[in-house]
């Protein structure tokens, strides 16, 4: 027999350092629960900061102090508004990752306007600051590092751009600048990159790890299921009949439900072993065990194998009247059934039943032991009367 077909785990696919397309709707849902407040913070962090080099420019660039004050408090305005939006009430993780990334390269922009306008004798040793620009674009996204790259590029041409406009005639002080910058631009572009990989490697393994609790889980079921089962006739074993007669009266205790027992127990079975062998007998012990499967299917019943050729069925019932009606029922089905038992002592000639039946608000009863027990004694009395018939208790006495 073929072993079933499992789904591939996420450690047993082909490596990968993207999300596969079918985990993208929950990689998306993992950054939103685990990124966001990271990427707000990192959002909020920027806008401080930028805001407070406002004062820097006062110093280094005071000409300009006024419009950079302005311009600053504008920028940071519009930015708090879309940050407030887009985490608010955005879905997109890619905008909320890139938020940062393009602020900055409008602030670059805007920051170089104000240092060509300014006439300070200090403006080349302060395009050295613009280092700052690109570090934060970096750092500041988790997930996708190709957007990232695309805003650092953009950034980077800004930058260098506007250097080499600041320093026409002085390509050494270009290249100067352009040595500096590169192992800042490549150093926090590689933070980057192990940033945004590591965020997807938690979340594959995260993937990873409700993927064996659900296969334990099912495997738990699957074993208590099996734990809880009769091997021969498929209904529950005698494990499963001691919880449930606990729960059940436990049950009554708490909510006062009263529930019914049946005892079953097949006639002249030694007999029908003898004669016909003991495969033949548990073939027989099949039959029976879906029969009264059969016949309680739509009433609130729970079928057990006591023991041997001895059953047992816990029924949601508290009327004397139809649990009579119920067990009769049961009682003629298994007759019906018509298995030929030609070697019984009595003249019947065909395979039957004996029933005790008691219910769990009796008079007498007061713990599953005591309806167990009045179960048995009514069976006994049952066999005693002729067999293929059922005994239930005497009625409750007021
Ligand atoms: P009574 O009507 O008084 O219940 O008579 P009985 O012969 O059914 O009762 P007894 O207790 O003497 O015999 C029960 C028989 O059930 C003995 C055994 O051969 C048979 N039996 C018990 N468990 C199994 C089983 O798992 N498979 C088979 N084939 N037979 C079983
Ligand atoms: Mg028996
Ligand atoms: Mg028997």
């Amino acid at each position: 027999m073929n072993a079933p077909e499992r789904p591939l785990s996420v450690a047993t696919r082909k490596p990968t350092r993207s999300i596969p397309a079918d985990l993208r709707p929950a990689f998306d849902d993992y950054v939103r629960q685990h990124c966001r407040s990271f990427l707000i913070a990192i959002n909020l962090f920027a806008a401080a900061a930028f805001l407070s080099y406002a004062a820097v420019d006062a110093v280094v660039i005071p000409d300009m102090a006024m419009t950079s004050l302005l311009v600053r408090v504008v920028l940071i305005a519009i930015g708090l508004c879309h940050i407030c939006l887009l985490f608010r009430f955005g879905r997109s993780v890619l905008l909320m990752d890139l938020l940062l990334p393009l602020h900055t390269l409008i602030s670059t922009a805007t920051w170089f306007e104000l240092l060509k306008h300014s006439q300070s004798p200090d403006v080349p040793t302060f395009l050295y600051a613009s280092l700052a620009f690109i570090v934060l674009c970096n750092m500041g996204a988790r997930v996708t590092f190709a957007g990232t790259l695309a805003c650092s590029l953009a950034i980077s041409t800004v930058i260098l751009a506007n250097v080499m406009q600041l320093h026409p005639d002085d390509p050494r002080a270009v290249l100067v600048f352009v040595l500096v910058y590169l192992p800042v631009l490549c150093l926090s572009l590689f933070i980057s990159w192990t940033g945004t990989l590591n965020v997807r490697q938690a979340f594959l393994a995260d993937v990873e790890v409700r993927r064996q609790q659900a296969e334990l889980f099912t495997l738990n079921q699957c074993l208590e299921e099996l734990a809880a089962t009769d091997a021969l006739t498929c209904v529950g074993n005698r494990r499963a009949f001691d919880q449930r007669l606990a729960e059940s009266w436990a049950m009554m205790q708490a909510h006062g439900r009263g529930f019914a027992l049946l005892l079953v127990d097949i006639d002249y079975f030694k007999a029908f072993n003898d004669h016909f062998g003991h495969q033949a007998g548990d073939q027989c012990l099949q039959e029976v065990a879906r029969s009264m499967v059969d016949t309680l299917r739509h009433g609130q019943a729970q079928t057990f194998r006591y023991g041997g050729e001895e059953f047992a069925i816990l029924l949601q019932v508290s009327d004397a009247e139809e649990l009579q009606h119920i067990s009769e029922r049961v009682v003629s089905q298994v007759a019906e059934l018509d298995i030929t038992h030609p070697h019984r002592p009595d003249a019947l000639g065909r395979l039957t039943i004996s029933v005790g039946v008691a219910l769990s608000h009796d008079h007498g009863v007061h713990n599953p032991e005591d309806l167990v027990a009045r179960c048995d004694r009514l069976l006994y009395r049952a066999k005693q009367q002729g067999r293929n018939r059922m005994c239930l208790s005497e009625p409750v006495e007021a």
